[in-house]
């Protein structure tokens, strides 16, 4: 076989013939397949993900590559994925190092695989120390290259794990410049929670770039084991020779691929951003603690800090429940914290002695998967303005934004809808999934009440009452002249508030008058966005009931 391989693999593997029958690729599920010793009958577990659990997965699901390529800006050729980022680093490390000859670099404190995944395959160690507030030094990098024996590769993790820091790109760059005969190996893990520009797309023409990410820490992914190392072609044919047989799972290869649908990027990006601003809100709370006496700048889902007397934190936090990795290797009194939800962060925060007033944010997630429709949304009661729909209907998507809009809160729901087959699967479920969300974000409805609001729109006019009673019940009164609003059929208005007060659980009675159906509908989802307004300010903790119960 004439396979082209890196001019820095190991030697002895540059011929290296990989396990057979898992290198095959092509048309991997066509036919019937009686050639690899399966069992015939489906496994006896409930479940979609699990349907196919009697054959082995495709080695490198190619639709995943597809995925990855894509939101990492590179080729499919440029993709390797793997059983976590972790994997990547034991390949690279056995593919390019010779045992008992050659050397890594890595710069402590840093992510302590580097070091094992050398030692277990009897490879050296050079450890260069970050500075003094662990600055990277590019100078002590370009010196630590000339350590005789044969450095094969040089771990830069930006941001860096365990102090947060970020290392420039351009001193990444001039690191690969100088290092000629080494793989500069660039780990990304925590790249999405940065402000930095990526190297991937640079890893895919450098000979001597690789790139680590995972969906571990950004996408919520971490027990699916699910990474990449991205580089340039011939680096990861070598690399997918030498990987076991089928890595991944096939349950891990159905998560990663519904995380990375479209329906879910914009739940994700929220996500990141409620991290990014808990981690702000965070390191002012920790710099404003007498007993911290230094917090880090950190990009990444984790902030580190040294405390004054670090026995009595221990304590504290221990006497909470609460669970923060102590990281003496990095400083003896070194903590790192790794960002919770809100309501995780205030428990770890008042054991750590911060002033904060704990404050509830009422967030509601909810994601629906059927062979119609495929929705994420995500609602946010108590922040007023990020709004962003995407059903495929555009006036579906206007109307679901003025609900939220005059609601007050903030919305993104995304839909992948059987839209060729007919709108109604898509806009019945987006109102349920919408409905769902809502109420998961309500809570226990303490504090809210009893609403109704009247809205005109210019001829048109809305009336609504809403009782979040429990009882699921709507009940609509106006018509509809025209079939359609662009893609959106009128009827489906009646259908919609049904869904809403099925998913709700609430009696909603509505009624609509006017001339002009566009104007009639838009009524309607204001008067309904305007009714939440009402109901879910907090008005007091009181439940709304004599029963003493809404569910
Ligand atoms: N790189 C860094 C810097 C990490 O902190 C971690 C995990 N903590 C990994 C890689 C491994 O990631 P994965 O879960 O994808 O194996």
């Amino acid at each position: 076989m004439s396979v082209e391989t890196p001019r820095l693999a190991r030697p002895d593997l540059r011929n290296f013939t990989p396990y057979g029958s898992a290198f095959r690729q092509a048309a991997w599920t066509d036919g019937i397949s009686l050639d690899a010793n399966e069992n015939p009958y489906g496994p006896l577990i409930d479940g979609e993900v699990f349907k196919e659990l009697n054959r082995y997965p495709e080695p490198q699901p190619l639709a995943l590559i597809q995925r990855m390529a894509a939101l990492y800006g590179v080729g499919p050729e440029n993709i390797l994925v793997s059983r976590g980022a972790d994997e990547a680093i034991d390949l690279l490390t056995r593919g390019f190092c010779e045992p008992g000859k050659d050397a890594v670099i890595t710069f402590p404190p840093t992510f302590g695989f580097y070091e094992t995944a050398a030692r277990l395959h009897g490879v050296n160690v050079i450890a260069v120390n970050l500075e003094r507030r662990f600055q990277f030094n590019l100078a002590h990098a370009l010196s630590a290259i000339k350590a005789p024996g044969s450095v094969k590769l040089i771990y830069i993790c930006t941001p860096m794990n365990p102090t947060g820091g970020v290392i420039e790109r351009n001193e990444i760059l001039d690191l690969c410049e100088a290092a000629s005969n080494s793989l500069v190996v660039v780990d990304e893990a925590y790249h999405e929670f940065s402000d930095q520009r990526s190297l991937a797309r640079d890893a895919a023409d450098r000979e001597n770039l690789v790139v680590l990410r995972t969906l571990s820490k950004a996408y919520g992914l971490a027990g699916a084991r699910c990474g990449a190392a991205i580089a340039e072609k011939a680096t990861i044919n070598f690399l997918r020779r030498l990987i076991a047989p089928y890595p991944l799972p096939s349950p891990t290869i159905y998560a990663a691929l519904s995380i990375l649908s479209p329906s879910r990027l914009p739940i994700i990006e929220k996500r990141i951003e409620t991290i990014k601003t808990e981690r702000a809100r965070i390191l002012d709370c920790l710099r404003r603690v007498p007993e911290v006496s230094e917090v880090f700048p950190s990009q990444a889902n984790f902030i580190y800090f040294e405390a004054r007397d670090i026995e009595r934190f221990a304590q504290r936090l221990r006497a909470r429940g609460v669970r923060l990795r102590f990281r003496p290797d990095a400083s003896p009194n070194g903590v790192r914290f790794s960002i919770g939800t809100r309501e995780e962060n205030d428990l770890a925060l008042a054991a750590l002695g911060a002033d904060l007033t704990p404050e509830k944010r009422r967030l509601g997630e909810f994601v629906r998967d059927t062979n119609e429709t495929r929705i994420a949304v995500s609602i946010d009661l108590d922040d007023a303005g990020d709004i962003r729909v995407d059903t495929g209907i555009a006036f579906y998507d206007h109307m679901l934004e003025q609900a939220a809009k005059h609601g007050g809160f903030s919305l993104r729901l995304a839909c992948e809808g059987d839209l060729e087959v007919d709108p109604h699967h898509t806009i019945e479920d987006c109102a349920l999934a919408f409905g769902s969300a809502l109420r998961i974000a309500l809570g226990d409805l303490r504090g809210v009440a009893r609403f109704g609001f009247a809205l005109p729109m210019d001829e048109a006019g809305a009336q609504i009452l809403i009782d979040f009673s429990g009882r699921p019940l709507s009940v609509f009164s106006g018509e509809f002249a025209a079939t359609h609003i662009g893609a959106y059929p009128t009827e489906m208005t009646d259908h919609v508030f049904r869904s809403f007060a099925d998913s709700l659980r609430a009696t909603i009675h509505l009624s609509v008058s006017g001339v002009n159906d566009h104007h009639k509908t838009e009524a309607c989802f204001k008067a309904f966005g305007r009714a939440l307004r009402q109901a879910i300010a907090r008005k007091g903790d009181e439940l709304p009931s004599t029963k003493g119960v809404l569910a």
